[in-house]
């Protein structure tokens, strides 16, 4: 008695070894038939015995690849056809698209053994790949998942290669980007004026950066740059080339053991350095960290990943650390075509390594950290992009355009949510060219047909301004809504909860500048609750760039110009225009009302004097969370103002802190007493709405829970009375934004 069934399988089932682990599951249990890559996933035919026709389909689940992930599997018995043999067969391409894209993958451990071995054909071949690891997103032109449908099509496998490819019990079969030293592709050394380096690539590059050269390399999903990290000139000569002042570098280090001597690793936090993914991952510099103090100047944590590509295991021995950076200039996308990247990283790197497979989609390093035992990404990028983030239900499709910093925008298909790689800010006309582009990328491979088009409120945002070039309906969203929206989105929440937005600024309804928002939301829509009062910010953009600023006003409010007279930090540096700052702002000139909690750091960095001027965004608070780390503190006094919507106010906490200050308190001291009372007002807060609404869920987001301190005191007394959901899967910042657009769009258009 034979049975014959036709199965199609989708989710992510194509390049990752899928066909192969089919076509050794049909071998196993005698059957025969056939397994297809078909634009909507992968067809099967298995024909045989009953009982191994049901023990293949729950093998089919139960041992997929590592990197897989089924979303369906529908079957239909059809006649038998009496084959005898079970084939891979061709591809078939069709209209409609809903087969899903690997993310790249790391190295796998099998390649990682292979590529040192002396007697093996690809001995330090920086190419070498299998169906379970290799190049994926950063190489696809579009579907379905084959070799010509990617940039190896330039590469015409040798036999060697073809053989593995052709042999259903090789680790590589149907391993797309399949080669080896004879017929794949290369790397070269070359100058930064173009002259070829003579000699062993690899091993040259290798002798530069260990004495003190900066090298451009060209990875998976663009250009790195690259220099030893104990090497204090090469790192500041590399920032200075950058035109990049204090913003931290990531670092790759060759093995875990040299992750440890630098720095605190949990088992949690070596199981997400050493994964499939290999993001670069926050961990707090530990007591022995001795690398160069250019890397991450002033900051308690380092970035820090492990080698990812085959030409990272190649290059880098036992105990190395080098500073890996995206291969860009100040605020620019990352270089990934050669010849861009030649022109304009000339002036930063002295040797170019690169190598002649195109990039076909640039994607940069994605960044994580471990909070509360659970990964969480800070920048979702190479390894997570584009896999989908399931939703809790069906909706229409929608493109969501995110916001303006480290922009990503989000499309949305069946219960789908397919959030862009890590775009950047879109204030660089670059920038905006690659948004445009990996938009329409997407759409071609997704093959989406957005129904609503969503934007953040705020007009001059240049997201905003792309959805309004397109002719579908728009809807507008709150960015701090969308921020709240986004945790709801990740958890599958369908209920009001109490959400609490802490984040920079953004656009609010109101006109004014949010940004420390106490709200009652769902998806749909949101009533705010309170915030924290609202303070003038002297000079605009420019009160965020000079903390002083806000800091001199905040204390003038409390004391008038007295305040020039107290001997406290802010005062010592004070640059002398601070009186036409405050006249200024007396007469309301470029003085925006804002409320963001970002700005709270701002005044308090400020008053405390911890640097006159920011070079990045969020530094102050980076600052403030430094010069607390090892002081408790204590709480200071602060008031709530009940009324429709209820208003936090801090200047108490300011005037405790400048009070204090005179009295010679240690500022470490008071930067913590702030981090503490500031999670203590929100737990005041969050509690009173839990009095009048019986809601005990409540959704954390916004820049401003990247810092650890708050977080960690508000997560502490939040205790067992609430449960908190903060984000995981897409970042807190602006970079998860559109996920929560996305979300709202699709709860609003029902
Ligand atoms: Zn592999
Ligand atoms: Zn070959
Ligand atoms: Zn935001």
């Amino acid at each position: 008695m034979m049975e014959r069934l036709r199965l199609c399988v989708t989710g992510i089932v194509q390049g990752v070894g899928f066909r192969p682990f089919v076509y050794h599951l049909a071998h196993k249990f005698d059957l025969a038939g056939w397994v297809l890559n078909h634009a909507n996933g992968v067809q099967i035919e298995v024909e045989g015995k009953p009982e191994m026709l049901s023990r293949f389909l729950n093998a089919l689940r139960a041992e997929a690849p590592p990197q897989a992930s089924i979303a369906g599997v529908t079957t239909e018995p059809v006649a038998i056809e009496g084959e005898t043999r079970f084939d891979i067969k061709k591809s078939v391409a069709m209209s409609s698209r809903s087969v899903l894209v690997s993310p790249d993958i790391a190295t796998c451990s099998d390649c990682q053994r292979e590529i040192k071995q002396a007697w093996n054909r690809r001995l330090f071949y920086p190419f070498i790949n299998c169906t379970n690891c290799g190049p994926r997103y950063s190489i696809i032109k579009e579907l379905p998942y084959d070799r010509s449908s990617t940039t190896m099509s330039e590469f015409t496998m040798c036999s060697h290669c073809q053989s593995e490819y052709r042999n259903p019990a090789d680790r590589r079969f149907h391993a797309q980007p399949n080669a080896c030293p004879a017929c794949g592709p290369s790397y070269q050394l070359i100058t930064k004026s173009g002259e070829l380096v003579t000699g062993d690539p690899v091993a040259m590059a290798r002798q530069f950066i260990t004495n003190g050269a900066i090298l451009a390399i060209k990875g998976i999903g663009g250009y790195h740059l690259v220099c030893n990290a104990e090497d204090n000139q090469a790192v500041t000569l590399l920032r200075q080339r950058k035109f990049r002042e204090d913003k931290p570098f990531a670092v790759m280090c060759s093995d875990l053991s040299t992750v440890r001597r630098h720095c605190n690793v949990s088992k949690e936090e070596e199981r997400l350095l050493a994964g499939a993914v290999k993001p670069i991952v926050l961990l707090e510099k530990g007591c022995c960290y001795d690398l160069a103090q250019a890397i991450a100047p002033g900051n308690p944590y380092l970035g820090v990943m492990l080698p990812y590509a085959p030409i990272h295991w190649i290059l880098m021995e036992s105990e190395d650390i080098w500073v890996m950076t995206s291969g860009n200039g100040c605020d620019e996308p990352i270089a990934y075509q050669d010849d861009d990247a030649r022109n304009r990283l000339a002036g930063i790197a002295d040797y170019f390594l690169i190598h002649n497979r195109p990039i076909y989609t640039r994607i940069d390093d994605s960044v994580a950290r471990v909070i509360r035992n659970k990964p969480t990404i800070l920048r979702r990028s190479r390894g997570y992009a584009p896999a989908p983030i399931a939703l809790s239900g069906e909706g229409p499709q929608v493109l969501a355009c995110g916001g303006e910093l480290k922009n990503t925008f989000c499309f949305t298909k069946q219960k789908s949510a397919f959030l862009s790689p890590h775009i950047g800010d879109l204030e660089n006309l670059a920038t905006l060219e690659c948004y445009a582009g990996t938009i329409e990328h997407y759409t071609r491979l997704f093959d989406t047909k957005p129904e609503f088009v969503v934007h953040d409120m705020h007009p001059d945002y240049l997201s905003t301004k792309y959805a309004q070039m397109l002719e579908l309906p728009k809807i507008a969203v709150q960015h701090h809504h969308a921020h709240i929206a986004s945790v709801l989105a990740e958890h599958g929440v369908n209920e009001s909860v109490i959400g609490v937005a802490f984040d920079g600024t953004g656009y609010g309804e109101d006109g004014h500048l949010w940004g420390s928002e106490f709200m009652v939301a769902d998806c749909s829509s949101f009533t705010r609750a309170a915030h924290s009062r609202y303070l003038t910010l002297p000079g605009g953009a420019k009160a965020i760039q000079e903390p002083w600023r806000q800091a001199a006003w905040m204390l003038h409010e409390l004391f008038g110009n007295d305040f020039i007279r107290m001997d406290i930090p802010l005062n010592r540096n004070i640059p002398e225009n601070w009186q036409l700052m405050v006249e200024a702002a007396n007469k309301g000139i470029n003085s925006p009302l804002a409320c963001g909690a970002g700005r709270l750091f701002d005044i308090a960095a400020g008053i405390l004097g911890l640097r006159p001027s920011i070079r990045y965004e969020g530094q102050a608070a980076v600052d403030l969370e430094l010069a607390a780390s090892g002081a408790r503190g204590w709480l200071l006094p602060y008031s709530i103002s009940e009324g429709q919507v209820a208003e936090l106010d801090f200047r108490p906490t300011f005037a405790g802190m400048a009070e204090a200050l005179q009295h010679k308190v240690n500022p470490g001291e008071l930067a913590a007493s702030f981090h503490l009372t500031l999670a203590t007002a929100t737990l005041e807060m969050i509690e009173r709405i839990y009095q009048t609404t019986g809601i005990r869920k409540v959704a954390l987001s916004g820049g401003v829970f990247q810092n650890m301190t708050l977080l960690s005191h508000i997560l502490g007394m939040a205790n067992d009375r609430f449960t908190v959901l903060l984000n995981h899967q897409v970042p807190t910042n602006d970079g998860g934004l559109a996920l929560g657009q996305a979300a709202i769009a699709r709860e609003r258009s029902k």
